[in-house]
């Protein structure tokens, strides 16, 4: 089991050690910050936007946040007396802990439900950030499984917790990868935003759901329909597990993108049963590796981890899966998001996604997780 301990910063921000089955109790003093922080900023705000009614986080106070350090300053190394890091202990394996610079928080409540033009709002939420390893460098890829198992009871455990608080609507772990991304530390970590609303791109995956959902009248989720279609026309599938299995959509929109899905329809992380979650520590750094052996240099990433919204109308249809996205398009090129993508949200893709499921079947590690599960430890 993961052993998880709870304490708190110089400024009152939480912060929850993970560590790996198996470890030992933590020494009291990685429980003390011993830094003088300032107060916590002020939160920013929301404003609905009326013209497309979906609501805006303005977070000025984020302009002065950290931003690619050297790695003898890195905040989410552990802390030394050279570097009192965000972290205080020497050591650790996977560490949660509240952002700095938060886009949305520290507080928590309601935001109005009938906005119109000029409504505003305390931003509530939550913004947390992940570190996956003690190690400056590396990647997700190259944790190994058992600190891959760790980080994904760490999502679960942030998941059930954020879901809990006042206001929360939907629950997003995610990680941007590579600076062309915007990366603004290199230490390998990820995020997870809580929002007090659904995003616009959720809130339409969860439509088309519902929608699913009612027309089979309450038995099927519409991934699982998209996954059963995926496997019965193979073109575009890149591996098969006994839970999980991922494929490049049939309308994918960037030059990379895979789907990664459990064949059983949970809404979130916390739902995972641990047979689901020790797969998945196989088979997620198995897609993350195909993605890097596709070029001679690490690929840029959006690993985005769509949960059930929170709420009881739109969390029934739900159904966990990853989308992982990159704008590579060729060794040195990116895709950018322009005119027709950014103003008005159409995607043209440069890319089939037959040709990039087989590259990314190609590119297939000698033994994957997939096809030899007893690499996984009981
Ligand atoms: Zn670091």
């Amino acid at each position: 089991m993961t052993r998880i301990t709870t304490t708190r910063l110089a400024d009152g921000r939480e912060l929850i050690y993970f560590d790996d089955a198996g470890s030992t109790d933590r020494h009291p003093d990685s429980l003390v910050d011993r830094r003088e922080l300032p107060g916590r900023a002020e939160p920013g705000e929301v404003r609905y936007d009326a013209l497309s009614g979906e609501w805006v986080a303005v977070a000025a106070h984020r302009q002065t946040r950290t931003h690619l350090p050297p790695a003898d300053q890195c905040p989410i190394c552990p802390t030394t007396n050279a570097n009192p890091s965000e972290i205080p202990a020497p050591d650790y394996d996977v560490v949660v802990f509240e952002n700095r610079f938060p886009s949305l928080g520290p507080v928590n409540g309601l935001i109005p439900q009938q906005p119109g033009w000029g409504t505003t709002a305390p931003a509530s939420g939550r913004c947390e950030v992940v570190a996956f390893t003690p190690g400056h460098t590396g990647s997700f890829s190259a944790l190994g499984w058992p600190r891959a198992r760790t980080v994904i009871d760490a999502w679960a455990h942030r998941t059930e917790a954020l879901s809990s608080l006042p206001g929360i609507q939907q629950v997003f772990p995610f990680e941007n990868r590579g600076p062309e991304i915007g990366v603004t530390l290199h230490h390998p970590h990820g995020q997870i935003y809580a929002y007090p609303y659904i995003p616009p791109r959720s809130a339409a995956i969860a439509s088309a759901a519902g929608v699913h959902w009612d027309a089979s009248g309450g038995t099927q989720s519409l991934s699982s329909a998209l996954l059963a279609a995926e496997r019965n026309d193979g073109r575009r599938m890149v591996l098969e597990g006994e839970h999980f299995s991922a494929y490049v959509p049939f309308a994918a929109r960037w030059p990379l993108e895979v789907h990664l899905v459990p064949h059983r329809q949970v809404p979130d992380f916390a739902a995972l049963t641990g047979a689901e979650r020790d797969e998945l520590a196989h088979v997620y750094p198995e897609l993350l590796t195909r993605l890097d052996a596709l070029y001679p240099t690490e690929t840029p990433y959006i690993a985005a981890w769509h949960q059930a919204p929170v709420g009881p109308a739109l969390r029934r249809a739900g159904h966990l899966h990853l989308q992982l996205t990159s704008p590579r398009r060729a060794a040195d090129k990116l895709k950018f998001l322009a005119g027709s993508e950014a103003a008005v949200g159409a995607f043209i893709n440069d890319t089939t996604p037959e040709s990039v499921a087989e590259r990314l079947r190609a590119v297939a590690a000698v033994g994957t997780a997939a096809s030899s599960p007893e690499g996984a430890p009981a």
